[in-house]
């Protein structure tokens, strides 16, 4: 018997998953009608992009390869500018979030369609929601015409992402998948794939930690980076998300390493109010406690967990406490600013959770 009514939405991205699958890139371009595609990349990653363009011959219309972190408006522009310049009709982002990022923005106004090849563990390719940096300022928004139109997903292009920052990202999809479960809208579907993708990221992980050319490894941290992705762009992210994004914006603390630090205090916190969740994070981590079982992972693999290593001072830690608490996510768990500034002070120190 089911718990409760749902709403499940699908959203209608096709996957091709598998070691190689980069070689079938031209038959997907060939499915969509694409003749001229623009492929999108970072600086660092225009060695991959010069790949696919050789493959793929005259398919291929040009290469922009300023894609950066936060998407800031100045490349969006220049981006934009350059697709017109070569009649582009379509794109290819072979990168990260940031990658998948500058896609996003394109496809907001220009309506080009997205084959993107993610080479990270974000999972940004399954969601609609886009971010755009002009000034100070990130905009974020949701919107279906942002979804890439098919997403190939092939681990042997996250064999050269360095293992500690591997780590880091497979913990950051974790979150996505562990706060689904508990998430408001969550339903039987979606927390089938958070539950498997935190079973997959919690193999993968050991596996890539003594051998970052894993082959089954890096299967496993891709496919739970998929599924925890899905999860993300379908249900509402709680007080973990809310954390990460006051100490990632307010005090510019690295995206992926704050949300590894984090979680295990966020479950923790919520560990009574949302027992069901609990139990499936803990069966899918092999651990007797969720937030635990996470913050042991993390240990475990070489993961620094103290906020204070990343130059957060104790002062900031009150100032944290009152920008959490104010316009908080929806929580199973109502906000108390005592708990959450607790809660900070282990997560600074790197200690283990407290069960409040
Ligand atoms: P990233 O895309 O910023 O990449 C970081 C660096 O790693 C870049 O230099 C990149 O070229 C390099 N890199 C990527 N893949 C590599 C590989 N396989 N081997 C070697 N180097 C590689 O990092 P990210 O963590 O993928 O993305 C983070 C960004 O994505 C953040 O800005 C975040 O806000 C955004 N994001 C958005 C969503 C969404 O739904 N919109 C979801 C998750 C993340």
């Amino acid at each position: 018997m089911l718990a409760r009514d749902f709403v499940f939405q699908s959203r209608p991205a096709r996957v091709v998953f598998g070691a190689g699958s980069l070689q079938h890139l031209e038959r997907e371009l060939q499915t969509l009608g694409m003749q001229r595609a623009l492929i999108l990349c970072t600086p660092e990653q225009r060695w991959l992009a010069d790949v696919i363009a050789s493959a793929l011959g005259d398919r291929v219309a040009g290469i922009f390869d300023g894609a950066v972190m936060h998407v800031p408006m100045a490349v969006v522009r220049n981006a934009r500018q350059y697709a017109q310049s070569v009649r582009a009709d379509g794109m290819i982002a072979a990168g990260g979030g940031s990658t998948i990022g500058l896609a996003k923005a394109l496809a907001l106004d220009a309506g080009m369609p997205i084959v993107a090849i993610p080479t990270t563990y974000a999972g940004s390719e399954m969601t609609p929601i886009f971010g755009i940096t002009e000034g100070q300022l990130k905009r974020t928004g949701t919107d279906s015409q942002v979804l890439p139109k098919v997403v190939i997903y092939d681990p042997q292009l996250t064999l050269t992402l360095p293992i500690e920052m591997s780590i880091v990202n497979g913990l950051n999809a974790l979150a996505h998948a562990a706060e689904g479960l508990y998430a408001r809208d969550a339903n039987p579907i979606t927390s089938l794939m958070a539950e498997e993708a935190i079973a997959s990221l919690a193999r993968g992980i050991p596996a890539i930690c003594s051998d970052g050319g894993d082959a089954g490894g890096r299967d496993a941290m891709l496919y739970g980076a998929w599924l925890a992705g899905t999860v993300l762009g379908n249900v509402g992210m709680a007080l973990h998300h809310k954390l990460c994004h006051t100490l990632g914006g307010t005090f510019n603390l690295p995206h992926a390493l704050t949300h590894a630090i984090m979680l295990p205090h966020a479950l923790a916190y919520n560990a009574g109010a949302a027992p069901e969740a609990m139990r499936r994070i803990a069966r899918a981590l092999g651990a007797d406690s969720a937030p635990l079982g996470v913050y042991e992972l993390a240990c475990r693999h070489g993961v620094p967990m103290a906020l204070r290593d990343l130059g957060l001072g104790t002062a900031d830690l009150d100032r944290a406490a009152d920008i959490a608490c104010a316009n908080p996510y929806w929580n199973p768990r109502p906000i108390e600013r005592d708990a959450i500034r607790a809660l900070l002070q282990d997560a600074f120190a790197g200690s283990p959770p407290a069960m409040v």
